[in-house]
């Protein structure tokens, strides 16, 4: 055996510091595009209140199901995501998942079918009828957020090594068998049982044969998809699941949910952001993506919105990333005449890849006129609309400067802005 000193130790401890990150990442990237990711989010799940499906439900500002998502599009790059939905949530579906749609790996979503075993079946037919069938499909709930990483690669390392997989956690709770009178009947042995959870994996041709033979034989009513596997004679491995990785389902679940969420989310960052444009010849501005009548316009190289400019700086401040003019320089052609909202739009979707959130946005717009009184909730929901938060995390004032300096003589337009983001502390959640 080799014998390490010291100084060798510390060299293959630095070594193996430095590659593991990284190494994941890219083994990732080189086996992702065989593979496809079911979301199954077609439930009605009303349990958790609300008035909307529990994947729709706001966490932390966020729709769960687009957390999911997120997750998940982080965990596998490069894999093709495919979330299932009811068909009457096609409007909320696209309210909830916003700019995760300019991704080419999320798929439009399908329509499901009554049962979560139709729903997953109808899936799984549409990943078969697409250009590229992949070798390995995970099936995932819409409502476990908080898959990981290393759970994904779990996954797809045991779908390829036994063809059927799922995640399973050890019990805590002592399981007793009940009869109908809820007196107990037996004690079940704790140590052979295991909590089953999803992501759950496996050869995309056996899942689809095993879900076409039962859907044929009309044996329907399965709860999972291990049980189609089972019930087509697939010998299903169990695989080490995560605590941490929930299912929400109940109001208590989701406060829970949030709760850590935001746990998680606990690098407070708050970034600051000023600009100024002159006015010019013109009939109207652009505010906060919002166009306003004015007699004026305002000079810029892009339609000059002063606000959203500020507010792109707070956010780029914040994730310490540079400012506005080193992503979207003046000096590049592409972005004369550009609309502002791309570069906030790209600010936000930056917090976003970071596995962040804005929590809020506080901007300030000095100018004399035009009086924005009347515009401040539109200009607030654009704004909202723009970094994909709720409305009431968005504030927007106005102020003259009392007829004082270059704002107060009616040559231009400032704005300051903040921003509150939060991110994950380090090494978790990105
Ligand atoms: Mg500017």
């Amino acid at each position: 055996m080799e014998k390490l000193t010291p100084a060798s130790k510390r060299r293959r401890k630095k070594k193996q510091n430095a590659v593991p990150q990284r190494q994941s990442q890219l083994n990732f990237m080189k086996r992702a595009p065989e593979v496809a990711i079911l979301v199954v989010a077609a439930g009605r799940g009303t349990r958790a209140g609300g008035g909307v499906p529990k994947q729709y439900r706001s966490l932390a500002g966020r729709p769960l199901i687009a957390w999911t998502l997120g997750s998940l599009m982080r965990a596998a790059p490069g894999a093709t995501v495919l979330p299932v939905i009811h068909r009457d949530d096609a409007g909320i579906y696209l309210a909830s998942t916003g700019s995760l749609r300019a991704s080419p790996c999320l798929s439009p979503p399908v329509h499901g079918g009554d049962s979560r075993q139709e729903s997953a079946h109808l899936g799984l037919e549409a990943l078969s009828a697409q250009k590229n069938v992949p070798e390995i499909v995970l099936i995932h709930d819409a409502a476990r957020l908080f898959v990981s990483e290393t759970l994904v690669e779990r996954a797809i390392t045991a779908a390829k090594t036994f063809g059927a997989a799922i995640p399973g956690v050890m019990l805590s709770d002592t399981v007793k068998e009940i009869d109908a009178e809820g007196r107990v009947v037996a004690t079940l042995p704790r140590a052979s049982l295991r909590a089953v959870q999803t992501p759950q994996a496996f050869r995309f041709d056996l899942i689809l044969a095993a879900h076409r033979k039962a859907a044929a034989a009309a044996v329907l009513g399965l709860t999972d998809d291990s049980a189609v596997a089972e019930w087509a004679g697939h010998h299903v491995h169990v695989f080490a699941g995560e605590d941490s990785n929930m299912k929400v389902t109940t109001t208590e679940d989701l406060l829970h949910a949030e709760a850590r969420l935001l746990g998680d989310l606990a690098d407070f960052r708050t970034g600051q952001g000023y600009d100024v444009h002159a006015f010019g010849p013109g009939s109207h501005i652009w505010l906060g993506g919002v166009k306003i009548a004015h007699d004026h316009g305002l000079i810029g190289h892009s339609d000059a919105d002063v606000l959203s400019h500020a507010i792109t700086d707070a956010l780029l401040g914040a994730l310490a990333d540079g400012d506005i003019g080193s992503h979207f320089p003046p000096s590049d052609p592409q972005w004369r005449g550009a609309a502002s909202r791309i570069f906030l739009a790209a600010a936000a979707a930056k917090v976003r890849a970071r596995g962040g959130f804005i929590s809020h946005i506080d901007a300030t717009v000095v100018c004399e006129r035009p009086k924005l009184g009347p515009h401040r909730d539109a200009i607030r929901a654009s704004i909202a609309n723009i970094v994909e938060i709720p409305v009431d995390r968005v504030a927007v004032k106005a102020t003259t400067s009392e007829r004082l300096g270059f704002t107060g003589r009616e040559e231009g337009i400032a704005s300051l802005a903040t921003a509150t983001i939060r991110l994950p502390l380090c090494g978790k959640g990105s």
